[in-house]
């Protein structure tokens, strides 16, 4: 469902766009990203602090910026979003933090959201250290040396899951693999910017 394009990614449905680039994109919401688990709602506010932003406002523009970690939309008939998933990210939550804030501020439920996986850092090629290691459980293989892989995917993968989304579109490609994808991890200062654009609102999401 993603297709590639000059400057990265992009998947369209009936009533989103998403996009992912190594070129600025113009968003409506400048996000102050903290690898927290904050989610915002869009109230035409131009800066807001958070990891997620979502809006059910047609014609908008929300985005994260990422070099390894996982950008996360979320998309449903109503309203559309995207997290920012690092690891520290993902343990506070930000997942969990995400499906609440669709259901509290619109109305929509774990089973009536898609969730798409955009580029990140894949569980072969991310290495972490024991003490990260050991707050993900089985989604964190030791690699014999001291160190393991982390496989964040997978991790926020079983939160959405476990709290009932059923269309999940897993990551188009690894960043650090992908040289042409920045990659903070290969030493890369660039960022991807990783928006999805409410079109309307929807009969079908894909
Ligand atoms: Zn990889």
């Amino acid at each position: 469902m993603w297709g590639r394009i000059d400057e990265g990614f992009y998947l369209v449905g009936e009533n989103f766009e998403i996009r992912v680039s190594r070129n600025p994109i113009s968003l409506d919401l400048n996000l102050i990203q903290t690898h927290g688990a904050r989610v915002v709602i869009y109230k035409g506010q131009r800066e807001d602090i958070g990891d997620g932003a979502l809006t059910d406002r047609v014609g908008v523009v929300l985005g994260v910026k990422t070099a390894d970690c996982f950008p996360i939309f979320l998309i449903s008939k109503f309203a559309v979003g995207v997290l920012h998933a690092g690891w520290r990210g993902s343990i506070r939550g930000i997942a969990l933090e995400g499906l609440m804030a669709m259901y509290e501020n619109f109305g929509v439920k774990p089973e009536e959201i898609t969730v798409i996986f955009g580029p990140g850092i894949c569980g072969k090629c991310y290495e972490v250290g024991e003490e990260v290691a050991e707050l993900f459980g089985k989604f964190a293989i030791p690699k014999g040396n001291g160190k393991y892989l982390l496989d964040l995917y997978g991790y926020n993968r079983r939160i959405f899951e476990s709290y009932g989304v059923k269309l999940i579109v897993p990551p188009p490609a690894c960043t650090y693999e992908d040289p042409f994808l920045f990659s903070h991890r290969r030493g890369d200062k660039g960022r991807l910017y990783n928006t999805v654009k409410m079109k309307g609102y929807a009969s079908d999401i894909l």
